[in-house]
């Protein structure tokens, strides 16, 4: 029902046609607050299971420009998940021992073990974003990453990893709004960078970095999801949907004792 936009495998995407606010109407805030805490709840229960299970992993992938909600949405959506199978990684500039390695070296290494759920707020799309926003690598070097991108997720997948990408669509208005409430906010000034404003300014070359990032990398094994994220109860919601649905569709099982412990007794 409250569905990110997907488009299919090879449709070139353009963010401009999606609405950044709501695409199925019919639900009130205080409702898709409720419903968020059902799938709470009931996501800390299948992580549980994926946990003792210990075979697959899921990975979620937040992408999304600066106040889209990366951190918001992980705060919203995880919480009564046991932190023990649960881990956020957020992605900044590349370290000086990250750069002296292909660019994925960083992201391999932290992907979820077997039985958990990975978190990545930015993520190896930094590498066709920022990167060719900025030209930090010529442009044949980051074009090749596409499908470098691709064949990684499609090993990931192979070898037992879910993969769900959601880009958070929100508007450039809303997206001043949030910047502007947190300069507002001496409590908020921590969050606002003033390199921010710089990159906001490049708007239009995001937008394009986006565009071509999702189209390029929205394969069968891992697809994008567009989520309309100018409501922050909504893209919530949306995600939440998202992953409940998915780990149901994975519907994980406790592993079978390894002995009979019947007629054991505990003295
Ligand atoms: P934040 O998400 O606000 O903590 O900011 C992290 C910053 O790190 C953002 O400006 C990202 O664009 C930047 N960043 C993340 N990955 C890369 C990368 N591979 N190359 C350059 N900058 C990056
Ligand atoms: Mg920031």
């Amino acid at each position: 029902m409250f569905k990110p936009y997907n488009i299919n495998p090879g449709q070139k995407c353009n963010l401009e046609k999606f609405d950044c606010l709501i695409n199925s109407p019919g639900i009130e805030k205080a409702d898709a607050l409720v419903r968020i805490s059902e799938n709470a709840a009931t996501m800390a229960k299948l992580a549980r299971r994926l946990y003792a299970e210990n075979s697959r992993a899921i990975l979620l992938v937040l992408q999304g420009m600066d106040a889209a909600g990366k951190d918001g949405s992980i705060r919203a959506v995880m919480r009564g998940v046991n932190p023990r199978s649960c881990q956020v990684y957020s992605f900044k500039k590349p370290s000086e021992i990250e750069l002296d390695h292909d660019y994925l070296w960083r992201v391999h290494h932290v992907m979820p073990r077997k039985g958990n759920i990975g978190i990545f707020n930015r993520s190896h799309y930094e590498d066709v974003l920022v990167v060719r926003v900025h030209q930090l690598v010529p442009e044949k070097e980051w074009r090749m990453r596409y499908e470098q991108i691709n064949n990684f997720e499609k090993m990931l997948v192979d070898n037992g990893t879910t993969i769900l990408k959601c880009y958070l669509h929100i508007s450039f208005e809303e997206q001043r709004k949030r910047l502007q409430a947190r300069l507002n906010d001496p409590e908020a000034h921590w969050k606002f960078n003033p390199q921010d404003l710089q990159e906001r300014k490049r708007w239009t070359d995001y937008r394009a970095a986006y565009n071509e990032a999702i189209t390029q990398c929205n394969t069968d094994h891992a697809p994008w999801h567009i989520v309309p994220a100018d409501r922050k109860w909504y893209r919530n919601l949306v995600i939440s949907e998202l992953l409940r649905g998915t780990m149901e569709s994975l519907d994980p099982q406790i592993p079978p004792a390894v002995d009979d412990y019947s007629g054991w007794i505990v003295e």
